[in-house]
């Protein structure tokens, strides 16, 4: 079989870098594109070269309809805006769209899920093995415990990060609450400042910290009186992010058109 073509939106990013880098390195795929705005000054440049490799002769550029048109599979790690347009590119051609961008509206998510009528689209807030296990043990101890265990998740990212809570952060809160059989937005309570009032029981608390270069920090706590389960997760480095965006358009060869999450791509269901 020949290798997957694999293009990368946001190639000149910090993970559209890591993306080329892991890439590169798979074994069954290969880089066939990159592309940036057009007023981007990294316009032209060699894509290996960015992300810190030998140059190949590929050049940055800012037609991502023609690298949705050339790609087997596009990765998409760049803003929520972005997202749903080349979801609308993804079903016009036909091709695999990986996103991992974050911070994505209600309706921009419906935009992106209605193009899984024409694409595979596969999207994760959090490509990593370890976070997808956390959700699931998260999902698991939420449907053990009853609502005398208050839970919190509690979230830290470097301080480039726009969005927030973190899109990973809220995967575990809405796995917590699919593990109570409640429903999340009903249960979120996304931000505390002055008189609060008592926390409400069967909420679903965050917390966001932003500093430095932290990579990712997730904890979800179950907090009843006189006990408390944590469990963390620590990202030390974006290449698991990368490595799972790879492995997800791998996986998504030979699929049938539809939305797929990275509980699909692990095998991590139910
Ligand atoms: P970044 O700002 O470093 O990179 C985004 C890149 O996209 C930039 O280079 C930007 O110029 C480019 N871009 C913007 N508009 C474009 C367009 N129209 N065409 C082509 N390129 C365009 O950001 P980042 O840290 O790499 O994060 C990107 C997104 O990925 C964020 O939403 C972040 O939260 C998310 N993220 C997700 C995961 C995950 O596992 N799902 C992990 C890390 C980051």
């Amino acid at each position: 079989m020949s290798d997957l073509r694999i293009g990368i939106v946001g190639c000149a990013g910090r993970m559209g870098r890591m993306l080329v880098n892991q890439v590169s390195q798979t074994a069954g795929c290969q880089i066939c594109g990159g592309t940036e705005p057009a007023s981007s000054d990294f316009i032209g440049q060699d894509i290996m070269a960015l992300a810190g490799l030998d140059a190949a002769g590929i050049c940055v550029s800012d037609d991502t309809n023609s690298l949705f048109q050339q790609s087997d599979a596009v990765i998409d790690f760049t803003t929520p805006t972005v997202s749903v347009a080349n979801a609308k590119l993804a079903a016009k051609h036909h091709t695999i769209h990986v996103i991992g961008t974050t911070g994505l509206s209600n309706s921009e998510q419906a935009e992106i899920t209605a193009c899984g009528n024409d694409a595979v689209i596969v999207q994760g807030a959090n490509m990593s093995l370890g976070v997808n296990l956390l959700a699931q043990m998260t999902k698991k101890i939420a449907a053990l415990l009853d609502d005398d265990f208050d839970i919190e998740v509690l979230e830290m990212h470097h301080h480039h990060k726009v969005d927030a809570p973190s899109g990973t952060a809220l995967l575990l809160g809405k796995a917590a609450a699919e593990g109570r059989d409640v429903d999340h937005d009903t249960v979120a309570d996304r931000g505390r400042d002055g008189i609060t009032g008592a926390r409400k029981k069967g909420d679903i608390g965050y917390a966001v910290l932003r500093g430095g270069n932290v990579v990712g920090e997730h904890t979800v706590m179950f907090a009843a009186d006189n006990e408390r389960i944590e469990i963390t997760h620590k990202a030390g480095d974006r290449s698991i992010f990368a490595r799972g965006a790879v492995r997800a358009a791998l996986w998504a060869q030979g699929k049938p058109a539809g939305n797929y999450d990275m509980m699909d791509v692990l095998g991590l269901g139910d």
